[in-house]
């Protein structure tokens, strides 16, 4: 049985007071009403300590980005171990906005994946393809090599420890959702990926969520489908009933 989440990822969003007021009601809503699923919040860095202690086992706390090195002389970056430190347990891991923004190559995210594994946090691990590479139907080979160049490099014990987001780029933070069907056709491709490489146990195990503006009204038709084992969810995270109503769509 893979294990079923709905991650939130708020992004650079909401001062202190904002962010806590939104992890009390997530929890609060949590608490009346259960969700059968793996709940993770992403919230900014500076968060981190404070809003592992609003979780009260309701919830996990993930950072969205770590630095590919262990320690030293690398201002203003912050390291897995400092993210294990303080209670946190998952890692967001090359989210496009990472590679896009800041140019994260495959080989800083696989080193970033190794410091995950190696400071006991579950890395998230984002992939997908852009607008172009899909109008060109090129998006499974995208895909593939995404997987190729980074996780692929790890043994099948390290894959284990790995949550994987499809979140096809075109969809993110546009309103523009890839459909059920879609969606399905990736992640079934990506799961056919793992088997290939790690063996169908593992590809049977691993979670796969979809990401790119899911939404609580969208969440029940993408969570129907088989490869799709929960979300990655921006914008509609920031609202509590929203990411509440997300949560108790996946069953
Ligand atoms: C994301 O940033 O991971 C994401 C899925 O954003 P949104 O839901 O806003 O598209």
């Amino acid at each position: 049985m893979r294990a079923k989440i709905v991650a939130a990822n708020w992004k650079m969003n909401k001062a202190l007071p904002q962010a806590i007021e939104l992890m009390q009601a997530i929890t609060f809503g949590l608490r009346q009403n259960p969700a059968s699923c793996k709940v993770v919040i992403a919230p900014p860095f500076v968060y981190l300590e404070r809003l592992v202690t609003e979780t009260t086992g309701l919830a996990e706390v993930a950072a969205q980005n770590c630095c590919s090195r262990n320690n030293g002389a690398y201002t203003g970056e912050v390291s897995a171990g400092m993210i294990e430190s303080v209670g946190a347990t998952y890692c967001i891991v090359g989210h496009s906005e990472r590679r896009q923004l800041y140019a994260e190559t495959p080989d800083v995210l696989e080193a970033k994946l190794q410091r995950c594994y190696d400071h006991n946090l579950t890395p998230i691990f984002c992939i997908g393809e852009n607008h172009l590479e899909r109008t060109e139907e090129r998006h499974f080979e995208v895909v593939a090599q995404q997987l190729e160049y980074v996780l692929f490099n790890f043994t099948v014990e390290h894959a284990a420890k790995t949550v994987i987001a499809y979140e096809p780029v075109w969809a993110i933070g546009t309103g523009l959702t890839a459909s059920p069907e879609q969606a399905q056709e990736m992640h079934s491709f990506i799961r056919r990926q793992i088997a290939t490489k790690f063996g169908q146990e593992l590809a049977d195990n691993i979670t796969i969520l979809y990401g790119g503006s899911c939404n609580a009204q969208n969440a029940a038709g993408l969570f129907t489908k088989e490869d799709i084992d929960g979300g990655l969810i921006g914008g509609a995270a920031l609202v509590a009933d929203d990411f509440l109503k997300i949560c108790n769509e996946l069953r």
